[in-house]
Parts: C-alpha cells; structure tokens; sequence
C-alpha cells in the first residue's frame, strides 16, 4: 500500500518551518452553499493550515450569492496585502461561472492552480502553481520510488483539477502518458498496458483487478461515498495484481491537503518575489 500520511506529515512539518521562515503566510477560504463534502474538505485544509501556521480566514456564502458578488469578494482578497493564498472551494452552484472565478483569482494568489496562467505555465512545462492532488500524486510516486523514466502511465480522467494537470506532470517525468475518459472505447485495453495507472474518476470501482497489469502501480484518487463506506474508483481485489496500490482513505487525500499547504507558501513566495 502506498500510504499518503507518513509522506503528508512530513511536507506538513515542512510547510510549517517555512512559514515560520516566511514571517507568516495568509490563506482565505470561500465556500459557496452547504454541500456536506465541500465542508468535511474546507475543515481539513483549515485544520491543517492552523497547525501550520498559516493564518486563514473562513468565509461562508449562501447558495443563492450572485457571480457578481463572488467575484467582488474575490477581487477584494486580490487586494488584500494580509492574503497570500486565495481558495475558492468546488464545485459552486450552477449559476455561477467556475471558470469565470477561476480567472479572477490572481495568479499569484491562485493556491489551486486552476488560473489559466499557471495551466498554460504547466502545460509549457513551466510549473509554477500546479493543482494540489497531481503534486501530492507524483510526489507519493517519487517517495516510493516508481521509475517514471519511459513508463508507459495511463491517467483516467481529464479535469483540470486532477486528470490533466497530473498527465501533464507525468509527461514532465518522462513518462509515455495516455489520457482516458468518458468517451474512451474500451477503457481495459488502455489500463491493462499502464505500468502507472492513475484513475480519477469519482464512479467507485470503475477500474476492476482485471483491468490492471500485473506489478503495475495504481494511484487511486477517486473518493465516492457508498451505503458501506467511503470507497475510491478502484476495486480493492486490485491489491493482488498491483505491486502498489494507494488506499482510500489514506492515500491521495492526506496528499492532497499538504501540497496545498506547500502551494500556499509557494503563493507567499511569488508575492514577495515581485513585491506584489
Ligand atoms: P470530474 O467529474 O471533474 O472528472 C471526472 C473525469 O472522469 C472526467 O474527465 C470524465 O470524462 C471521466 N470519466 C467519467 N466517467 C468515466 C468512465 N466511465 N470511464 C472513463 N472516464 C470517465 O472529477 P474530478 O477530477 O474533480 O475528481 C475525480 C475523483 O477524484 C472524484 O471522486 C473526486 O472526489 C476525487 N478527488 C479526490 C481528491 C483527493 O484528494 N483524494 C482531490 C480531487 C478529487 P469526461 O471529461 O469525458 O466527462
């Protein structure tokens, strides 16, 4: 098992030092509406970002807040010497645009990596503010020392926030990458070649132990909400076919919140530098 929070603990601890360095780093939340997830998700990162030391402020709207609205709030967090780090949690209501507000956050401040600046910086191979889950991904790839090098990776899944943003990264890493979705033909002759497979998907058990190469390694990030549990998009009889195997819960999540932790001071760190 490829276990997230030893890993997680570590940059959390990390995160912590440099904060301390940074003389403080500002993270502000946004959740739109009451969506149970959504706040089991905001609470960790506020959780963890106290224990950081980052200071963050938790701001709550009702599901009915205008785009308009949002955008000024957000406009006002842009400006906001004291917030280093801007989040504004997904998804948002249907009235609202999640691309419009992606874009309105600064580049800078855009913890979550989702401006087009910092995607189209990624996709050039630059990365500078990169989705938390793809660093934690490939940062928990390195930990266990999966060579990437000429691997053939297959990734299920192509958001912005997890899909491609991790394809991309594996690309970086020299990987032979394949992007699969919705509309793929024949999803199990694509992962059944995946000496890394990733599958984000959000539909438990997509992926089945017959679908993966034996020795293969899975990455699985899906977390899906089932009458006997939480359960991720893999099928865990996987784990008698697959060399690694990351567990849900345990796996990505951890990872996920302590690279948004880094991404945040990674935020401080690109104010500073050009004394914005
Ligand atoms: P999205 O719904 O934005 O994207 C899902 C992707 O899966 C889409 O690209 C979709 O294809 C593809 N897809 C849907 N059905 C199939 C199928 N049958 N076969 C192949 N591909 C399919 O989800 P996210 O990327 O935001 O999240 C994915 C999962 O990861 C969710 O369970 C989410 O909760 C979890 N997650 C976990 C995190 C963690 O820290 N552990 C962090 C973020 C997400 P198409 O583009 O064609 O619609």
């Amino acid at each position: 098992m490829m276990e997230g929070a030893p890993l997680a603990a570590r940059i959390r601890a990390e995160v912590a030092e440099e904060v301390r360095l940074l003389g403080g780093v500002g993270l502000a939340t946004v959740l739109v509406g009451d969506d149970p997830a959504s706040e089991i998700y905001i609470g960790r990162k506020h959780a963890a970002a106290g224990e950081a030391g980052i200071a963050a402020s938790d701001v709550r709207l009702p599901s009915t807040v205008s785009e308009a609205e949002l955008l000024e709030l957000v406009a006002l967090m842009n400006q906001d010497d004291a917030v280093d780090a801007v989040l504004v949690q997904l998804p948002l209501p249907e009235h609202i645009d999640e691309d419009r507000v992606a874009r309105a956050v600064h580049p800078f401040k855009d913890v979550d990596g989702l401006h087009p600046d910092n995607a189209g910086e990624l996709y050039l191979g630059r990365p500078r503010l990169v989705p938390a889950t793809a660093i934690g991904i490939l940062a928990l790839l390195a930990e266990y020392r999966i060579e990437l090098e000429g691997a053939r990776a297959v990734v299920v899944g192509r958001s912005a926030i997890v899909g491609k943003p991790t394809a991309q990264l594996l690309l970086r890493a020299n990987a032979t990458v394949t992007v699969c979705h919705s509309r793929t033909q024949d999803l199990a002759r694509h992962t059944l070649d995946a000496e890394v497979l990733v599958v984000a998907v959000g539909d438990a058990e997509v992926v089945t132990a017959d679908m993966i190469k034996a020795g293969a390694t899975v990455v699985d990030v899906g977390v899906n909400r089932t009458p006997g549990g939480l359960v991720g998009d893999v099928d865990r009889d996987a784990v008698d076919v697959a060399a690694h195997l990351t567990p849900v819960p345990g796996g990505v999540g951890p990872m996920t919140i302590a690279c948004l932790l880094q991404n945040a001071v990674q935020c401080a760190r690109l104010r500073r530098a050009a004394g914005a």
